[in-house]
């Protein structure tokens, strides 16, 4: 399918599924604004390799004037945003009890309130131009808890609840709001997870491979690259009807 034409907005798109999923939209012929912390040229010149548009806005999620000031600049530089992918994410893992609160209000920021706020500015343009695909990077998480994660999955679960209420919101448009429900992606939000496990054993392909076999029955991670195809696959006019779904890609995760 062809995505020439449309703009789509990734938050968090320097690394890790953000940009994985960035650069299979740029494939399908996507201009793509991309959004995050690190080395944005790195992204940039990876994503401007499938000849689309390009642009990279600095925004911290977690602050409404940035995000209000990244939209403005995707309307500015791009004509509006077609494709939101709401994938911005931290995470932190301590007991509830010892959770720090500026942790707490930092999670739900940026995984959560974050979404709220690009969706309230790039949807009546999608309602003017009756197209539009938003895309919510939820978890496993967002359907399933772990213990010591009560942020991140606070957050998910919220992100899931957002997701249905702007599919029943846009359900007679031309616009459709869903959410990705990943498992396990080796990336560096995962990695510092199994350096922090390993620096207790001291064996890092074990607790590589413990980190799966807790959750992830394939005992294989998902990668970016499946996750952008599962996005495109969601802005297709196959996925019409697909509204308010909570899509898990798990490894059977949520099988158990
Ligand atoms: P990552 O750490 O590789 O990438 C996160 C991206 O978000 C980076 O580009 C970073 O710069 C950006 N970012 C962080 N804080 C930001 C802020 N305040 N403002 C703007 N950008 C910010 O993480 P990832 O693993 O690719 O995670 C991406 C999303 O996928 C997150 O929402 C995460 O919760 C979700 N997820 C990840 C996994 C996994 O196993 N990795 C599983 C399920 C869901």
């Amino acid at each position: 399918m062809s995505l020439q034409g449309k703009t789509a907005l990734v938050t968090g798109s320097t690394s890790g599924i953000g940009l994985g999923i960035a650069l299979v939209l740029a494939k399908a012929g996507a201009n793509l604004v991309l959004n995050g912390f690190g080395d944005a040229k790195a992204a940039i010149d990876e994503v401007a390799a499938f000849g689309g548009k390009v642009g990279h806005h600095p925004a911290d999620v977690s602050k409404v004037a940035e995000i209000e000031d990244l939209i403005a600049y995707a309307e500015r530089e791009f004509g509006g945003v077609d494709i939101l992918v709401n994938n911005a994410g931290i995470q932190y893992v301590a007991p509830v009890e010892e959770f720090p609160v500026e942790r707490w209000d930092a999670i739900i920021a940026i995984n959560l309130t974050s979404a709220f706020h690009t969706t309230r500015l790039t949807l009546p343009g999608m309602r003017t131009r009756n197209w539009g695909r938003i895309i919510n990077i939820a978890s496993a998480h967002g359907l399933a808890a772990s213990a010591g994660k009560s942020a991140y999955v606070a957050a998910k679960h919220g992100l899931v609840g957002l997701t249905k209420s702007v599919a029943l919101e846009t359900a007679t448009t031309g616009v459709t709001c869903n959410a990705i429900c990943p498992g396990w992606v080796l990336t560096p939000l995962v990695q510092k997870q199994i350096d922090d496990r390993a620096q207790a054993t001291g064996d890092a392909q074990q607790a590589r491979h413990d980190l799966l076999a807790e959750k992830q029955p394939s005992l294989d991670f998902v990668t970016p690259e499946q996750l952008g195809e599962l996005a495109l696959f969601l802005c297709s006019d196959a996925a019409v009807q697909v509204r308010g779904a909570a899509w898990n890609m798990d490894g059977g995760w949520l099988a158990r």
